[in-house]
């Protein structure tokens, strides 16, 4: 008897906890449905440098939420609320806007000829005027496509192959580039590599928090990252490490051969602003720059 109450109560106050949840969400999702219009929403941008030159030839742009009550909430928790309720369209297309209009201020202001990245989620994809609005974005900021590219997770290519497909090749007709993002944890055939027309893949920082990690083997960790390097090498692809936080992964992945570098070691996501001001700085006479930790 004793058992079946603790079980009965373990029910309600999981039942509780659940209730919580969705109100959280549901909440949640209703701010959201004013957050561009109310201005809440803004982009931060993370440099991601080149291993060889140390120039920081990327920029990823990343969308911040902040609510004026509830304060700063994670993309994490925000964009599958925005996926489920269809808000990720109108938001997406602004977001790529931003970006692109801002990529394109950094080139006429500082003569900055990087190439800036956007996340892009699956539902996007899945729309069937996707590269429109990308080609609109263009349009609009003057940007050219080869300056943009989008970041896609594996799971987003295999969940709609068809339309992932159309929209990959469409894009690249415009001339834009594709990364496959979090590389190594979708539980992802690799024919896809193969298949579509892919440009560069990000290394899932998992693999490289594994490489410092005591309580993980570190020797898998640097068996898979060479192994994906050297599928990159094969398929002619760009590889980005993310998620370097210390000298030692920074050492780790240029001697994987990684091409590119990004994380909280390096830089963290900042503000439009402050970008300029690092490109600025980055100018040959001008102070050091966190760049030239690379070299
Ligand atoms: P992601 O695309 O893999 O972006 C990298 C995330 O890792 C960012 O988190 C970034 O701030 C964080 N990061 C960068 N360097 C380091 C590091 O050294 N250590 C650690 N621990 N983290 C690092 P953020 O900005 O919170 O974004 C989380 C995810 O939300 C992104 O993962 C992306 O999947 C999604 N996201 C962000 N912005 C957008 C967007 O505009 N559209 C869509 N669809 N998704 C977005
Ligand atoms: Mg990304
Ligand atoms: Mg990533
Ligand atoms: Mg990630």
């Amino acid at each position: 008897y004793q058992i079946k109450r603790s079980g009965r109560n373990g029910v309600r106050r999981f039942d509780a906890a659940l209730d919580e949840e969705l109100e959280r969400t549901t909440l949640l999702t209703r701010e959201f449905q004013s957050a561009l219009p109310r201005g809440q929403l803004s982009m931060m941008y993370q440099p991601i440098y080149h291993l060889e030159s140390g120039e920081l030839c990327k920029v990823e742009a990343l969308l911040r939420w902040t609510h004026p009550e509830f304060g700063a909430i994670s993309p994490s928790t925000f964009i599958p609320m925005a996926e489920a309720s269809g808000q990720i369209m109108p938001v997406g297309g602004w977001v790529l806007e931003q970006a692109c209009m801002q990529a394109w201020r950094w080139h006429q202001d500082h003569g900055w000829d990087g190439t800036v990245t956007v996340n892009v989620s699956p539902v996007q994809f899945a729309q069937p005027n996707f590269v429109d609005e990308v080609r609109q974005a263009l349009l609009l900021s003057g940007l050219p496509a080869r300056r943009l590219e989008l970041e896609l997770t594996e799971g987003a290519v295999m969940q709609h192959p068809a339309l992932v497909q159309a929209a990959l090749h469409g894009l690249r007709r415009l001339g834009a580039e594709i990364t496959i993002d979090d590389f190594g944890t979708g539980y992802s055939s690799l024919a896809y590599l193969r298949d579509l027309p892919i440009g560069c893949i990000k290394i899932d920082r998992s693999f490289i928090e594994d490489l410092a990690s005591p309580r993980r083997a570190p020797q898998y960790a640097v068996a898979l990252i060479t192994a994906i390097v050297s599928i990159a090498r094969t398929l002619d692809l760009q590889v980005v490490a993310e998620g370097i936080e210390t000298q030692a992964q920074l050492e780790a992945v240029r001697g994987f051969g990684c091409d590119f570098a990004q994380g909280y070691f390096l830089a963290r996501p900042i503000e439009a602003q402050r970008l300029s001001e690092l490109l600025d700085s980055a100018r040959p006479g001008a102070q050091p720059t966190p760049s030239q930790q690379l070299n």
